[in-house]
């Protein structure tokens, strides 16, 4: 369990339970088919001035369905790639990371020294790894099969936390948010071997049809490690899961900041939670401490009583099938299907398994991240884009404070720390100043599997490392290659990889208006995390801490729930819809951002207007811009399981929040009886 910092889009982890994700890497989402290395040139599909005319289908009313206007024609004429749990211009892009990354991955596999072309190499034989069989990780199962008594599970418990193993409850380090400056332990719910707690409580027949697969899946995983009775075994694992999912937290409780800040001492999380050793758990995890934070209160009182009242040989069923999924990429080829049949094709739709080149480009730039990313940058980041990128975020920083300025429900005293609030962000664009030392990283050829465990020991060590030690201010969540960016409350920054300053989101010499409405939105949004349901919670030096008056967060409150309102009003299935609680944050950050980024391009018009281009003024193509950064087909199972576990909007609505803002309006002219037309005074307009 890792937090959390809110990010512009999901990206789709593909085994192992949701919460209990290591580091938010760039996760490999499927590749389309076995490529040449010479990267592909996004720009030519985007048209002549950065918006692509073809995709659109204009045979749809803009007021009716703007995603579908604006890209229908892609949509209907693009399928998804056969190793893709979705197809769009976050995994178009991803696609180019992956094909620059192993360029830069093939060149140090020459040097037999060079730990990056190591692993990988290492990782590619198959061959070895199949020769091997589940020798290399036999001491580590022997050591569960020797688990006597359910007092001894916290011990064993804090073993596979260490080796990135999913256990009944997450741990890491992490900053305080109450006091930023220091470090703190933090604990979280976890035991799920499915992505949420809906899985095993829907009824929901599509959710009830996973969960008969998930049950599959142990049985499989069982038989595979040779266990007698798998299939008694694999009930008894989903029905004490399901007794897990009943006490867990929702998603939406999950990731509200003031309900899940319960700092306490060791000693009363003890006789709070009675049934499992969080002394022994801590302290072989390899931390002392007298305090936690912990971030669901009664879901570990409920998951101690669960562990401590359970058959010892569900535990170890469990801890067995958690492990074998977890390292399954690296195990022979029996347990890598085996896990994608479950993690990639039933729970995400895909139908076929990635290439095993782009898995081992994932696995060497999660394991020797910062490695791979100084060659990166130097090879793929020109530095004028990161001088561009710095003038739009100023420009866009400014129109947030020119709406600070006008809100009319904001007391002036507020509005002032708003804006302190505004002045101390930190803006990181393109790649870190300081990198990672992996010297202490031993990566071995022909152990395929010890290097991905000694890497999982190596974060691991590295995030406890932290209690203690001045707040790493020059560390990133994420690398360079990654397509995403992301707002972190207590660092009070925004943060913007190198690649996704890149078309269809940003080109320094492309049109303005498709640039502001691309990264410069995706800038308003980062920008408006910090002031969303949850990020307007921390002050201007980044604490928790209540800086608003009450009639401020009482008038925001009731703006926030006309949004909340309008997001659970989409359908998406019969009987799934947009859960807008859940997803208010992520839609705060759109309304907010795509409004400012519009600000702040016409603020850089000055007193001009923008020319017309190919028959579309700058302000269509400012909109347009925002809809097609968002275009993306998802397969059914994928989409299903975002509106479960994504706190983002699916693409077609987090494009239709422009029918909140009046420029829309007048750049499409949609009018009353149009399905996304609301009327000026049911416009929801927070910022
Ligand atoms: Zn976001």
């Amino acid at each position: 369990m890792k937090k959390l910092f809110v990010m512009l889009a999901a990206t789709t982890a593909l085994a192992g339970c949701a919460t209990t994700a290591p580091m938010p890497v760039a996760v490999a989402e499927a590749p389309q088919a076995e490529a040449a290395p010479t990267p592909i040139a996004p720009k030519s599909a985007l048209g002549s001035f950065g918006f692509d005319q073809a995709g659109m289908d204009t045979t749809v009313l803009p007021g009716n369905n703007f995603y579908q206007f604006a890209n229908g024609t892609w949509a209907k004429n693009t399928p998804i790639p056969a190793d893709k749990s979705n197809f769009g211009m976050f995994t178009m892009l991803d696609d180019l990371s992956k094909e620059r990354t192993r360029t830069i991955i093939d060149e140090a596999a020459m040097d037999p020294s060079n730990k990056i072309g190591l692993a990988y190499a290492t990782y590619l034989d198959t061959a070895a790894i199949e020769a091997k069989g589940l020798a290399p990780i036999k001491s580590w199962l022997d050591e569960i099969d020797a688990l006597s008594s359910n007092a001894a599970y916290a011990s064993l418990a804090a073993k596979a936390g260490k080796r990135g193993i999913g256990g009944p409850v997450g741990f890491y380090v992490g900053q305080d948010d109450k006091n930023p400056d220091r470090y703190v332990a933090q604990m979280g719910q976890s035991g799920l071997g499915m992505p949420d707690r809906d899985y095993y409580l829907s009824v929901d027949p599509k959710i009830a049809a996973t969960r008969a697969q998930y049950l599959t899946h142990l049985t499989n995983v069982l038989t595979l490690a040779g266990r007698p009775n798998p299939a008694a075994r694999a009930k008894a694992i989903l029905d004490h899961e399901t007794a897990v999912a009943r006490v867990s937290w929702t998603r939406t409780d999950s990731r509200d900041a003031t309900k899940t800040y319960n700092l306490m001492s060791l000693a009363r999380l003890r006789s709070m939670a009675p049934g499992f050793d969080f002394g022994r758990y801590l302290s072989d995890s390899g931390v002392t401490v007298t305090e936690v934070i912990v971030a669901q209160p009664t879901a570990i009182t409920g998951i101690a009583r669960l562990v401590s009242r359970a058959p010892v040989q569900v535990l170890k069923d469990q801890l067995v099938v958690r492990t074998l999924d977890s390292y399954a990429s690296v195990l022979p080829a029996a347990f890598d299907k085996e896990a994608f049949a479950f993690y990639g094709t039933a729970l995400s739709g895909t139908p076929e398994q990635e290439v095993r080149w782009k898995r081992g480009v994932g696995f060497v730039t999660g394991s020797l991240a910062d490695d791979v990313s100084k060659i990166y940058v130097e090879r793929f980041y020109p530095p004028e884009t990161k001088a561009k990128a710095d003038e739009l975020v100023r420009n866009v920083v400014d129109a947030m404070g020119r709406r600070i300025d006008g809100l009319t429900w904001m007391a002036p005293a507020t509005k002032a720390r708003a804006r302190a609030k505004l002045a101390n962000f930190t803006t990181k664009i393109g790649y870190p100043d300081r990198w990672q030392d992996y010297s202490a990283l031993e990566i071995r050829s022909g152990d395929a599997l010890g290097n991905a465990i000694r890497a999982a020991e190596w974060a691991h060590q590295d995030n406890i490392s932290k209690l203690g030690a001045p707040i790493r201010r020059w560390e990133w969540g994420m690398t360079p290659m990654t397509v995403n960016a992301y707002a972190n409350f207590g660092m009070q920054e925004i943060v913007f990889p190198a690649a996704i300053l890149q078309p269809p989101f940003f080109d320094p010499n492309a049109d303005p208006a498709v640039n502001y409405g691309g990264i410069g939105a995706v800038i308003g949004h980062e920008i408006s995390h910090h002031f969303d349901d949850q990020g307007a919670k921390y002050d201007e030096r980044g604490r928790l801490n209540e800086w608003w008056t009450e009639a401020d967060r009482k008038s925001f409150e009731a703006l926030t729930k006309q949004l909340v309102a309008q997001y659970d009003a989409y359908q998406i299935f019969p009987g799934a819809s947009v859960k807008g609680a859940f997803t208010l944050g992520e839609n705060i950050g759109d309304l907010a951002g795509v409004t400012v980024a519009y600000d702040a391009y016409r603020h850089s018009l000055g007193q001009s207007e923008a020319p017309v281009i190919d028959g579309t003024t700058g302000d269509q193509r400012f909109y347009l811009g925002w809809a097609q950064v968002w275009r993306r087909n998802y397969r059914e199972a994928n989409l299903r399981q975002r509106l479960i576990t994504d706190p983002h909007s699916p693409s077609e609505q987090r494009v239709a929040v422009v029918r909140n803002m009046d420029p829309w309006y007048s750049a499409f002219g949609a009018k009353p009886g149009e399905t996304l037309y609301l009327a000026p005074d049911k416009r929801v307009r927070v910022w």
